[in-house]
């Protein structure tokens, strides 16, 4: 893309860059405070300026209307029962779903439990859950419970894949083999559509199709991958997928997950569930009977009244996603990381040496917006860019993660982690 390492090609990629208005829609660190540049946001994603708003909104109505705001519009918002599907739809362009098939509940470890409920349901032949080794420890913990829970063991059920010896990421030829090889055993195949430490974006269709041709059942924890990678879940046939908001999503710390279950099996009434009333039938819901009808789609899944408050917090994130569209993220997003890659070889090359490894995978079809760095002395170095004021990340045992975000950092906030990096080495 004709990169230097001159300051002059930051500022010629800000000048040109579509999205550089979004940056005033966020809050950015203060001068007081001890961070300069943010590349922290795959983690918590920050604040939306109108974040607060919303909220405030949401308490008036609750002042004004109390219990009323579940019937009343307020200030042109939609009554508390339809601000969730409001909300909602926001996010199928997101995940590339149809409206039907997003619910936000809960938080993501809750809502993949409950999902398991009705898509791990293991026989006496097929059993085993496929997964990447060394997930997220939630997702880990999660799958190891599930199959106590149904008398198995995780050494028995579990099938980790692991990446060849030498390599750091998972070839795709190598994860469609395992599913294959375990055609009769296998009941779930569960990744990260992006995997939290290596950065590593997995091929989501192509395993999805593949796990189905052996008749087993496709979901995806997208923590990573929702607002950084295009995804068309309903058109890659998923079954079910799971997500929180605060990273990528911007909707604040710990705030409320989403869930997506495709449509065949949202139509499908008999599918196991457990249920609470909020799931039932909204048609029906208030009139308490005794038999639970559930709603159709992923909102037959919810349990509980929706939680307004984190709505809102998630409310001027999905606005702003809703103006940009994923599309002119992702490409901005694709230049970012490339830029990235090309200023940290240009520290190789002075060193003389692979001083920093990149191990997320190069192709911009196996990567969204963070790159994991193994780097020589790695805590020593992301110590100095902390006291820096750069915000990254560190993860046991040897990986620097950073995300630059599309939404809200700068090329120039690239090339002064490029400054303050190269003379970090100088001084070791
Ligand atoms: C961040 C993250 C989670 C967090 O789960 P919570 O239930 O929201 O705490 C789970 N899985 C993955 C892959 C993550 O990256």
């Amino acid at each position: 893309m004709g990169f230097t390492s001159a300051l002059s090609t930051a500022k010629n990629l800000d000048k040109e860059d579509w999205l550089k208005k979004y940056r005033s829609e966020f809050l950015l660190p203060s001068s007081q405070s001890p961070i300069d540049i943010y590349f922290c946001g795959n983690s918590l994603g920050l604040q939306p300026s109108k974040t607060a708003s919303h909220i405030e909104r949401e308490l008036s109505r609750w002042q004004d209307l109390g219990v009323e705001g579940f019937f009343n519009a307020f200030e042109g918002e939609p009554s508390w029962m339809e601000y969730q599907y409001k909300l909602s739809k926001k996010l199928c362009p997101i995940v590339g779903a149809q409206p039907s098939e997003v619910a936000l509940m809960n938080s993501l470890t809750v809502n993949l439990h409950f999902l398991l409920v009705s898509f791990y349901r293991p026989s006496q032949g097929r059993y085993k859950i496929l997964m990447e080794a060394g997930a997220f420890p939630s997702d880990q913990y999660a799958m190891a419970s599930q199959l106590q829970s149904h008398g198995c063991s995780p050494e028995d059920g579990l099938i980790e894949l692991t990446p060849r010896e030498g390599e750091e990421t998972l070839r795709t030829e190598d994860i469609l083999s395992v599913i294959e090889e375990n055609a009769e055993e296998l009941a779930l195949v569960l990744l990260g559509g992006v995997n939290y430490y290596t950065g590593q974006l997995f091929e989501l269709e192509k395993i999805a199709k593949v796990s189905h041709g052996v008749g087993a059942v496709v979901g995806f924890d997208l923590a990573h991958a929702v607002g950084n990678v295009p995804l068309k879940l309903h058109d890659w046939g998923v079954d079910f997928a799971v997500w929180c908001n605060y990273k990528y999503m911007n909707g604040g710390p710990g705030t409320i997950g989403g869930l997506f279950v495709h449509e065949t099996h949202g139509k499908d009434k008999g599918v196991a569930r457990l249920s609470g009333w909020w799931g039932n039938d909204e048609k029906t819901r208030f009139l308490m009977q005794k038999d639970f009808q559930p709603a159709i789609g992923a909102n037959g899944w919810q349990l509980s009244t929706p939680p307004v408050l984190l709505l809102a917090a998630l409310h001027a994130s999905l606005d702003i996603f809703e103006e940009v569209g994923m599309e002119k993220l992702v490409e901005k997003s694709k230049k970012m990381v490339a830029y990235l890659r090309f200023l940290i070889d240009d520290i190789n090359k002075a060193i003389g040496e692979e001083t920093i490894r990149i191990v997320t995978p190069e192709s911009p079809s196996e990567s969204g917006a963070q790159l994991s760095l193994v780097v020589e002395q790695g805590k020593k170095i992301f110590d100095n860019l902390i006291k820096k004021g750069i915000v990254v990340d560190w993860r046991e045992p040897n990986v620097i993660r950073l995300a630059p975000v599309p939404l809200y950092n700068t090329f120039e906030e690239i090339f002064q982690f490029y400054t303050v990096l190269k003379d970090t080495f100088k001084t070791l």
